[in-house]
C-alpha cells in the first residue's frame, strides 16, 4: 500500500471538522478529511427540527457546561456570533432569528451543509466518506526525526500527517454514525476523559405518571422546573412537552444537563402566579376551582390533573390547610423520573475529553504534540440554542488558524 503524505489530517466531517478544514486549507495546508459516514455533516442536516439553530445573538461561558469553566473563554473571543453570521450572508444562506436571539436557517439546515462544503472545496479541501479507520500511528514514538507526527491506517491507505484533528464528536445519535472513537483516541495517548451521560435530552417516566404522561402527549404547558445538586439549585422557564414516554421540551431538555439519575425535579406549573394567595381569594369569591384553572391550563390537563391529584369539587369548603397542600402540589410538583431517553435521543453527550489535557489556544492535546481535539468530542457541551454548533465552529478555527 502507497503511503500518502499530507499536512492535516481530520478525523470527522462534522460541523467542527468541517470547518477546521476549510480554515486550515485557506492558509495554504493541504487537508485530508476523513469519515466513516456515507455523508458529511448528518447532524447539521437534523437539527434544530431541520433548520439548524447555528449559534446565538450572545454567547458567553457561561452558556456551556465544562469542568474547567474558564476552557472556552479563548475560542469564544476570538471566533463570535457575528463571524459566522457574516459567513452565512456571504453565501447567500436565508436565516431567521427566533425567540431570544437564536440563528436558525430560514429553509432548510442542508443550505449549511452546501456552505461548509463549498468552504472546503475553495479551500481545496480533500473530503473521504466511508473510510473506516484501523488505527493511528504515534511516528514520532517511533522515530523522533520523522518528518511526520501520525499515520492514519484506514482499511484501504495508509496517511503520514503533520497535524491529526480529532473531530469524531460525541456519542448522542448512533444511527447517524456517533461514536466513541475521539475517547478512544485519547485514552491511547494517555488523555483524561471525563465521565460521558446523555445531554439535551428527555426523561422518561414509569408507573401511575407515565400512564398520566401518555394521557396528555402532544400538551405542552409553560412551567419552571428546579433541580438541586450539590453545588446549589438550577431552575429554567420554559415549555415542557408531555410525551408517550414521559417529559421532553425545552425546559426538561436543559434542565436534564442537571439532573442526576434517581434525584428529583420540582415544577411549578403555575410559575407566574402566587398560587396560594391565589387560591384564597378565589375560595373566598366561592370560585369553581376547575373554571379557575381552565385559564391557565388547557382544559385536557385540568381534568387530566384532576383525576391524578383528586381536586376538591368544593373551594368553599376546603380547609386552608388542604388550600396549601393544593398550592404545593401544584407549584412544587415533586416526580422522579426513571431515567433519560439515552443517547439515541440526545442532542449532546456531557463530558468527554478532559480540557485539563488541552490548549485553550489553539486546541492541541498538551501532552501529545500536534494532536488536536475539537467540537463536541471535548467536555464542554453547550446549553439548548446554538451553543453546541458555536463551540464547533470556535473551537475549529482556533485550531484551523495553527494546524
Ligand atoms: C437531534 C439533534 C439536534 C441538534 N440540534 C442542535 C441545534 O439546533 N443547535 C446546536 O447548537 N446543536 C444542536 N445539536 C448538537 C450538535 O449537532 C452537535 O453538538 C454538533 O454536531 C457537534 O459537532 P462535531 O463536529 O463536534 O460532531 P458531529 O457533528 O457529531 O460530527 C462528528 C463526525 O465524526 C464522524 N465520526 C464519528 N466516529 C467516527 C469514526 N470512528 N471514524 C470516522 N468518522 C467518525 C461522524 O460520522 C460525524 O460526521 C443537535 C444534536 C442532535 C442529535
Amino acid at each position: 500500500m502507497d503511503i500518502i503524505k499530507q499536512d492535516v489530517v481530520i478525523i470527522g466531517a462534522g460541523a467542527a471538522g468541517l470547518m477546521c478544514a476549510a480554515t486550515a486549507g485557506y492558509r495554504g495546508r493541504s487537508v485530508l478529511v476523513l469519515d466513516h459516514a456515507p455523508k458529511a455533516a448528518a447532524k447539521i442536516r437534523i437539527s434544530g427540527g431541520g433548520k439548524c439553530n447555528f449559534t446565538n445573538q450572545t454567547v458567553t461561558s457561561e452558556d456551556y457546561l465544562c469542568h474547567n469553566p474558564h476552557f472556552v473563554k479563548s475560542a469564544l473571543a476570538r471566533y463570535q456570533p457575528e463571524d459566522f453570521i457574516e459567513l452565512v450572508e456571504r453565501h447567500g444562506v436565508d436565516y431567521e432569528v427566533r425567540d431570544a436571539g437564536k440563528y436558525f436557517c430560514a429553509n432548510r439546515a442542508g443550505d449549511l451543509i452546501h456552505l461548509l462544503l463549498t468552504e472546503c472545496d475553495w479551500a481545496g479541501v480533500q473530503l473521504q466518506l466511508k473510510e473506516n479507520i484501523v488505527q493511528v500511528v504515534d511516528l514520532k514514538a517511533q522515530s523522533p526525526s520523522s518528518n511526520e507526527a501520525y499515520q492514519v491506517d484506514t482499511q484501504t491507505q495508509q496517511i503520514q500527517c503533520q497535524s491529526l484533528v480529532i473531530a469524531t464528536g460525541g456519542l448522542s445519535f448512533s444511527k447517524l454514525k456517533a461514536s466513541g472513537f475521539g475517547y478512544d483516541i485519547a485514552k491511547q495517548f494517555g488523555m483524561p476523559v471525563l465521565p460521558k451521560r446523555p445531554g439535551l435530552v428527555p426523561l422518561v417516566m414509569a408507573d401511575k405518571l407515565l400512564v398520566f404522561c401518555q394521557k396528555l402527549s402532544g400538551l405542552s404547558l409553560e412551567v419552571s422546573i428546579t433541580v438541586q445538586m450539590d453545588t446549589g439549585t438550577v431552575s429554567v422557564n420554559e415549555a415542557m412537552l408531555f410525551t408517550h414516554f414521559g417529559f421532553s421540551g425545552p425546559a426538561v431538555l436543559k434542565i436534564s444537563n442537571y439532573w442526576q439519575a434517581g434525584s428529583a425535579l420540582e415544577i411549578n406549573l403555575l410559575p407566574q402566579l402566587n398560587l396560594l394567595a391565589e387560591l384564597q381569594n378565589l375560595k373566598a369569591r366561592n370560585g369553581n376551582l376547575k373554571t379557575w384553572l381552565n385559564q391557565f391550563w388547557p382544559k385536557k390537563f385540568t381534568q387530566a390533573w384532576a383525576e391524578f391529584h383528586t381536586l376538591p369539587e368544593k373551594l368553599a369548603e376546603t380547609a386552608n390547610e388542604q388550600l396549601a397542600i393544593l398550592a404545593e402540589q401544584i407549584s412544587r410538583w415533586q416526580i422522579y423520573p426513571a431515567k433519560t431517553a439515552g443517547y439515541d435521543k440526545a442532542e449532546v453527550t456531557l463530558g468527554g475529553v478532559d480540557t485539563s489535557a488541552i490548549s485553550s489556544k489553539t486546541m492541541e492535546s498538551l501532552k501529545q504534540p500536534n494532536l488536536y481535539f475539537i467540537g463536541e468530542v471535548l467536555d464542554v457541551t453547550g446549553q439548548l440554542g446554538g451553543y453546541n454548533f458555536h463551540w464547533a465552529w470556535a473551537s475549529a478555527v482556533a485550531a484551523g488558524q495553527v494546524i
